[in-house]
């Protein structure tokens, strides 16, 4: 998947540099105890998985929870 949405933000101009993997485990960890976590996977205010989210450094939680 990640390699997809390389591609796609490639296209669109946007930065595909990661996060660390102790910023990625922080992040996914604030999206499970979040409670705009859907059960899909997907945050209900922004619509994007979080698991793939959290990955890329140039991404942002829209409710600035990180
Ligand atoms: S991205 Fe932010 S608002 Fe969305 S589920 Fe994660 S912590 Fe919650």
């Amino acid at each position: 998947m990640s390699l997809l949405i390389d591609i796609v933000k490639n296209i669109k101009g946007k930065t595909t540099d990661k996060v660390s993997v102790d910023t990625y485990n922080a992040r996914v960890s604030g999206c499970y105890s979040c409670p705009s976590l859907l059960i899909t996977g997907n945050c209900k205010i922004c619509g994007c998985f979080v698991k793939d989210k959290a990955k890329y450094s140039g991404e942002s939680c829209p409710d600035d929870k990180w």
